[in-house]
């Protein structure tokens, strides 16, 4: 193969204007057909949608293009954004590039720029002509693609790889700093000459949509414009671009898993299952003592309830443990359909589609609504499930402001283009146990033409005069798709989605965490069944609830600690990792159960106290859990 023959063949999509994908290879003459067919297949089936306009042009290079050897490569296991910024600084200033700091908060001016931005590396003076365009880096590929037939798939790494090394090989380049900005990809690198491809693996929060390149020149300003004549026009191969796969023997494989799970350790952050040695209640057996328990999520202490456990036990004898097979196949049996009935009665909805949990239901729900193409808008606070629907839709994912219904107005508005469009949110939110402006969120999906979803975990047998969720508290409709849990205030297990039949029947067809699971057993159903059944006749465990949230809150405000909440869950905010365990190991010591919720549930210094309140907590107990909640973290 000659390198006289080379080609170079590039790929643009875009749509309505907007850039959807690119990409580029330096292939010799005879490949150059294929390779060009495979490019336009990867425009068209992008994830980020199909594209209205895609350009494949093919050029022949001129003389023997240049070959370099690929930078090496190091990883770096960071575990947040603060650690991975930090190592990152303290690269650039060991080959000295002083300014670190100041270089990486540029991230967010560099978002939305299609190439990258050219600092000075001293003054940090921006070089690039064009500031909305910023500098490409292009006509470079991976040597191997000159030969081989080209793979379809595309690897982001090489890609990367390859392109640090063009841009180390630049005149005047000192560095570089690479920050995805997909808000899902923390991952990122710094790359220079000396010190190799640093990849760093979290160098942001998960959901930081700021990022982008960030090129370090260092030189006189005449030498700009050879820099980018180089990075723009010259043609490069690199070689032996390393693979991902890290070396790997029986023990290197385990020793990442342990490191991983020490500097969890290190941070407050390893978690352990407790077991509780007696039924869930308001109180229950830990290490042989008994604790207030505030950490549940049976606010109606249904979970023991003698009629509850009763329908399980007698539903286990009549319909046997287990249901032997998926809903479709031979897992449905009666218990399931009248459970499925009594659901869509409560929330006065026209069917309802019954799920092992909660979590599945999310998830099969989202990934059946929307794929490929489409767009989902999520509130940031949403519950993992929720975001995990969303990931694995393959929908576009963009994410709203907690709460911020202008925000989700400006989100929708933007994929309008789109074939649906699913807004998703929380009805109460998990770990701040505020509520959604359902009236709201309900105008602005009509107005956008997109589904409305959502996630009534914690609102069903809470939120509402008689617990029936949002619609009842605001008195408005309701979204197109609720989901919810049986789980919780239900005090039993499995998930449920409630909306119109034709919702359904299509989610019922096309919901894959529904079809390809076995159906939970008939106790589960029965005992869920029975609990809402006892919900209805007893609305007064709701008011209770809602009297004990009150009468908590107030206790706590008089001891001074800031609180309040809608729901049942009352958070108790203490910010530091470590101090949030302290105070919740301080408490279990005084005898109750209230866990600090630390990262990944929350933000990183957001860690708090989750308190839950029961319908069958005490006064006395209320008021007790109060005081040392107050006296345990000041
Ligand atoms: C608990 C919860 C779920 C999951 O429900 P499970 O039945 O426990 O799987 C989903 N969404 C939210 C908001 C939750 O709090």
């Amino acid at each position: 193969m000659s390198d006289a023959a080379a080609y170079s063949v590039k790929m643009r999509a875009s749509r309505a204007g907007a850039h959807v994908s690119g990409a580029e290879r330096i292939v010799t003459a005879s490949s150059v057909p294929k390779v060009a067919a495979l490019l336009a297949e990867r425009a068209l089936s992008h994830s980020k949608g199909v594209p209205d306009f895609v350009n494949v042009k093919v050029e022949a290079l001129q003389g023997p293009v240049r070959r370099v050897k690929a930078l090496p490569v190091e990883t770096h296991v960071t575990h947040s954004a603060a650690e991975g910024r930090a190592l990152a600084a303290k690269l650039l200033a060991s080959v000295g590039i002083g300014r670190a700091d100041e270089i990486l908060a540029l991230f967010p001016e560099s978002h939305g720029m299609r190439g990258a931005m050219l600092l000075d590396a001293d003054t940090l003076e921006r070089l690039e002509p064009d500031r909305e365009r910023g500098v490409r880096a292009t006509y470079m590929d991976d040597v191997e693609s000159l030969g081989k037939s080209p793979v379809c798939g595309k690897n982001h790494y090489a890609e990367a790889i390859v392109l640090a090394t063009k841009v180390q090989n630049a005149p005047g380049i000192v560095g570089e700093v690479c920050v995805s900005d997909d808000p899902d990809y923390v991952t990122g690198y710094v790359a220079t000459r000396e010190l190799g491809y640093r990849r760093i693996t979290v160098v942001k929060d998960r959901g930081d949509p700021n990022g982008g390149r960030i090129f370090l020149y260092r030189g006189p300003r005449e030498g700009v414009a050879e820099t980018l004549r180089f990075l723009e026009r010259t043609p490069l191969l690199v070689t032996d671009v390393p693979s991902l796969a890290a070396p790997s023997g029986p023990t290197r494989r385990f020793e990442g898993l342990e490191r991983d799970l020490d500097a969890r350790r290190e941070e407050g952050l390893f978690r352990q299952c407790r077991t509780l040695e007696s039924k869930t209640g308001p109180a229950a057996l830990v290490g042989g003592r008994e604790l207030v328990v505030m950490a549940s999520n049976d606010y109606l202490d249904l979970a023991r309830d003698e009629r509850v456990v009763e329908a399980a036990a007698s539903a286990a004898r009549e319909w046997g443990a287990g249901s032997g097979g998926a809903r479709l196949t031979t897992g449905t049996q009666p218990p399931h359909v009248a459970l499925e009935r009594a659901i869509a009665e409560f929330k006065r909805a026209e069917s309802a589609l019954a799920y092992a949990t909660g979590y599945m239901a999310n998830v099969g729900a989202i990934s059946a609504l929307v794929g490929r193409g489409d767009a989902v808008v999520s509130d940031e606070l949403n519950h993992a499930s929720i975001i995990d629907g969303c990931r694995l839709s393959g929908a576009d994912v963009l994410v709203y402001r907690h709460g911020d219904l202008d925000d989700l107005a400006r989100k929708l508005a933007l994929c309008r283009s789109r074939r649906r469009r699913l807004a998703v949110s929380d009805g109460v939110f998990s770990m701040d146990g505020d509520l959604l402006d359902l009236p709201r969120f309900l105008e602005v999906c009509e107005r956008h033409d997109a589904f409305s979803m959502v996630d009534e975990a914690h609102a069903i047998g809470v939120i509402g005069e008689t617990g029936r969720g949002l619609s009842e508290l605001f008195g408005c409709g309701s979204p197109d798709v609720t989901v919810g849990t049986l789980s919780k205030a239900l005090g039993s297990e499995g998930g449920f989605v409630c909306g119109s039949r034709l919702l359904v029947d299509y989610l019922r067809n096309m919901s894959r965490s529904f079809i390809f699971s076995t159906a939970p057993g008939a106790p589960s159903a029965a005992a869920a069944l029975a609990a809402l059944k006892a919900l209805e006749a007893e609305p007064w465990r709701v008011a209770r609830l809602r009297e004990n949230v009150a009468f908590l809150v107030s206790v706590l405000r008089r001891h001074g600690v800031e609180a309040k909440s809608e729901s049942a869950i009352v958070p108790v905010v203490v910010g530091d990792e470590k101090r949030a365990l302290a105070a919740s190991a301080a408490l279990e010591a005084r005898g109750f159960l209230i866990p600090a919720i630390r990262y990944p549930t929350v933000a990183r210094g957001s860690a708090r106290l989750r308190v839950a309140v029961m319908s069958a907590h005490s006064e006395s107990q209320l008021r007790a859990a109060a005081e040392a909640i107050a006296s345990c973290i000041s």
